[in-house]
């Protein structure tokens, strides 16, 4: 969502991609379409749009994905 923004490059996501098993789950539940799958693993195409909501880590069953709420 390239309108859904408020700073740029101080998301704190991370996504450890060798740990991705490919579920896609973190795509259904990000509210703003920051990751895409590609070759069967998650990708973030959106950093920017990321409010820092924690949907994504709290569904990956890997945990996979890390974002300290309230700083970008
Ligand atoms: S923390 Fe929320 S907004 Fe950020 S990538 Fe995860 S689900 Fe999307
Ligand atoms: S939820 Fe986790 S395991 Fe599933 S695609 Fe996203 S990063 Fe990979």
């Amino acid at each position: 969502m390239r309108n859904m923004r408020y700073l740029e490059d101080v998301a704190t996501l991370i996504l450890n991609k060798e740990a991705c098993v490919g579920c896609s789950l973190c795509t259904v539940v990000c509210p703003h379409g920051v990751f895409e799958m590609m070759d069967n693993k998650a990708v973030i195409v959106d950093l920017d749009g990321c409010m820092e909501c924690g949907a994504c880590v709290n569904n990956c069953p890997v945990y996979a994905i890390k974002v300290t709420p309230g700083v970008g």
